[in-house]
């Protein structure tokens, strides 16, 4: 019997109806594993043990991640265009797609360029929402195949940036200036977490270098929430930001009219 696509542990989760990950209605697939540990993280299942299968569990690349042989990758791939095609009608109604998330889904470009390929056989719509922590090489073959780009630009101050999510800032902002110079169709994710990432100070150094390195001015603003405590305590990780608060609507409208006073078109959520 084939697996159902949605317990592989490639793909930790498939949602249907999405209305926050790209335009019109979407199908998000979400790949298990991610190369950073996000303090404020709302899909921390990403990032937990993989699930154990024979062997195949000896070479981890990234933290909750397993790896993927080639007759894997061809019967997966079959699968979950069944899965998205089955939406087709409300991506045509709505101008949606599928969109790839996680987990880090540039973590596993064996399964994600094929299925990349296979949804643009099919027509379908692709945005790929990314952290930006991959090879640039990884990062262009994906983007590339992507009608669009969700990128995050969380803090960009590297110590605190390898405090908050475990890796250094500078290969995403390299990987964003290379995007720029390739004027990939790209849209900005910033998560407004209070006293974390929404300081004066790193708003400033933000917007400085999307107006002085990049052609990216659309951004949206992500308000934090603590709605996930549950998965954290299911999951027995530890939830850092249990203490935080979401930020106020003045806060976030605070935020907004900064980004909107240097240029930059925003939205809130999504
Ligand atoms: S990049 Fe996204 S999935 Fe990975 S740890 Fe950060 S918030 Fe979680």
């Amino acid at each position: 019997m084939k697996p159902r696509a949605d317990i592989t542990p490639h793909i930790f989760k498939i949602q249907r109806y999405s209305i926050h990950d790209g335009p019109g209605i979407r199908t998000t697939l979400f790949f298990q594993g991610c190369p950073l540990s996000c303090s404020w993280c709302h899909n921390p299942e990403s990032q937990a043990a993989p699930v154990r299968i024979g062997s195949q569990n000896r070479d981890v690349t990234a933290p909750g991640q397993v790896p993927i042989s080639p007759v894997q990758v061809k019967d997966l791939v079959e699968i979950l265009v069944r899965e998205i095609k089955k939406d087709l009608i409300f991506f045509d109604e709505s101008n949606g797609g599928v969109t790839f998330s996680g987990g880090e889904p540039l973590s596993n470009p064996r399964l994600l360029l094929p299925l990349m390929d296979a949804c643009r056989q099919e027509h379908i719509h692709i945005c790929l929402d990314t952290s930006g922590f991959a090879p640039f090489t990884v990062l262009k073959e994906a983007a590339t195949r992507a009608d669009l780009v969700l990128y995050d630009i969380k803090v960009m101050d590297n110590l605190a940036h390898r405090a908050l999510t475990g890796k250094p800032v500078d290969l995403i902002l390299e990987n964003l200036k290379k995007l720029s110079d390739l004027k990939i169709n790209l849209k900005l994710r910033f998560p407004l977490v209070p006293t974390l990432t929404d300081t004066q100070e790193n708003i400033g150094r933000i917007i400085d270098f999307l107006v002085k390195e990049t052609i990216y001015r659309d951004i949206h603003i992500l308000p934090f929430h603590n709605t996930v405590d549950g998965k954290y305590r299911m999951l027995k990780m530890e939830n850092h930001c249990k203490h935080l608060h979401p930020p106020t609507d003045d806060q976030v409208e605070n935020i907004q009219q900064i980004f909107v006073a240097s240029g930059f078109q925003t939205t809130i959520g999504g």
